[in-house]
C-alpha cells in the first residue's frame, strides 16, 4: 500500500532513488540543504518542504542520504533532527555511507529514543539508483528489516539483510575497498594498453569477456568513447566524485587500524585520491585518477 516517505538528502543519489519511490506510488515528502538538489527532486515529483521536521510530518518511513557521518549525525541528533520531531512508531533508515562509529552511535540513540533504526547503504551507482537496481546491505534488527523491505523494494535489485547494527555499513566499507581499488587498476590498465598501442575499444571489448573484467571498468572505463556511463566523455563529471570515494576508503583504512588488517593497496589508492583532492578536483569524478596516470591531469 502507498505510503507517506520523508527523505533527506536528495543529492546524485537521493533525487533518482526518490524518483522511482514516486514511480511507486509513494508519497515523498523531501528535504536537502541544497535548494538547487531539492528543486531538481521536486522536478521529478518529490515535495519539497523546507526542513527535515516537516519532511517528517505524517511520514511513516525517514531515509537519509547524506554524505559522511557528520552529516548523518547532524540530521539524525541535532535540535531540528530526527530523533527530536519524527513521531513515534517512524521507521528511521540511513542509506548513506558512513563510519561504523558514527552508525553504531546512531543505533545507540534511536534505541535510547525508541525508534527502530537500520543502516542501510546502497551499491550500484548512479545508473542502479536511476534504474532501481540497486543493493541494499541493511543491518539491524530482524523486525525493522521485514518492515523496511517494501518501502526500499522500488530502489533495489537486491536487499541483503547483513545482520546486526553496524554491518552494513561494514559491507559496503568493504565493497567500496574493492570497487575503487578496481578503478586505479582499470585505469592503469587502460593508460598502459594506451601506450602499447593497443585501441581503446578493443581493449574494453577484450577485458570486459575475460579475467580483467570488474564493475568500475564497465561503468567508468576511463578514456572518452568506449562505454556511454563513463565519466570520461564528460570532462570527468562527477557519478562518484573522488572526495566521496576518498572518504569511502578513508572509512575501509579506519576499519583496518581498528582490527589490526593491513590494507597496503588501499593506501596507496587513498594517497591518489588526496593527490586529486589537494589539486582542488576532488568534485569531479574518481574515475579522473586515469589522468594522474597518463599524466594529463589539470595542474
Ligand atoms: P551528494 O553530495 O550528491 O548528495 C548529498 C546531499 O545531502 C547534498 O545534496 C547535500 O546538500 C545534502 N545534505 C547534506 N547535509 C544535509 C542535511 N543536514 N539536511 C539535508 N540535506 C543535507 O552525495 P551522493 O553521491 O548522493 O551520495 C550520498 C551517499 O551515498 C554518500 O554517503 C555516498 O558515499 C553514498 N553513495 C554514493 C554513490 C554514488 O555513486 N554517488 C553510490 C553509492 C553510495
Amino acid at each position: 500500500s502507498m505510503a507517506t516517505i520523508a527523505w533527506i538528502g536528495l543529492g546524485l543519489m537521493g533525487h533518482p532513488m526518490t524518483t522511482n519511490l514516486v514511480e511507486a506510488g509513494h508519497t515523498v515528502r523531501g528535504f536537502d540543504l541544497s535548494e538547487r538538489a531539492q528543486a531538481a527532486a521536486v522536478a521529478d515529483g518529490v515535495v519539497g518542504v523546507g526542513s527535515a521536521a516537516e519532511a517528517l510530518a505524517g511520514a511513516d518511513v525517514a531515509f537519509t542520504m547524506l554524505p559522511k557521518g557528520e552529516h548523518s549525525r547532524a540530521a539524525y541528533l541535532g535540535e531540528d533532527g530526527i530523533f527530536a520531531h519524527a513521531a513515534p512508531g517512524t521507521l528511521l533508515i540511513d542509506s548513506s555511507t558512513i563510519d561504523v562509529a558514527s552508525a553504531r552511535l546512531l543505533h545507540d540513540e534511536a534505541a535510547a529514543a525508541g525508534f527502530e533504526f537500520l543502516d542501510a547503504p546502497v551499491s550500484g551507482g548512479i545508473a542502479g539508483a536511476e534504474k532501481g537496481t540497486l543493493t541494499f546491505m541493511v543491518g539491524g534488527a530482524v523486525e525493522a528489516f521485514e518492515k523496511a523491505r517494501s518501502f526500499i523494494e522500488p530502489m533495489a535489485g537486491n536487499i541483503i539483510a547483513t545482520g546486526g547494527p553496524t554491518t552494513g555499513q561494514a559491507a559496503k566499507i568493504c565493497n567500496n575497498l574493492m570497487l575503487f581499488i578496481n578503478m586505479v587498476s582499470t585505469s592503469e590498465a587502460a593508460v598502459l594498453a594506451d601506450r602499447l598501442g593497443l585501441d581503446h575499444e578493443v581493449f574494453y571489448s577484450i577485458a570486459k569477456v575475460s579475467s580483467g573484467d570488474s564493475w568500475p571498468l564497465r561503468t567508468w572505463y576511463p578514456y572518452p568513447g568506449v562505454v556511454d556511463s563513463s565519466p570520461a566523455n564528460r570532462d570527468f563529471a562527477p557519478t562518484f566524485t573522488a572526495d566521496l570515494a576518498n572518504k569511502d576508503i578513508q572509512l575501509a583504512l579506519a576499519a583496518g587500524e581498528e582490527t589490526g588488517t593491513p590494507l597496503r593497496l588501499g593506501e596507496m589508492v587513498q594517497g591518489m585520491l588526496q593527490q586529486v583532492a589537494d589539486a582542488g578536483q576532488g568534485g569531479r569524478d574518481c574515475s579522473i585518477v586515469r589522468q594522474l596516470v597518463d599524466e594529463s591531469f589539470p595542474s
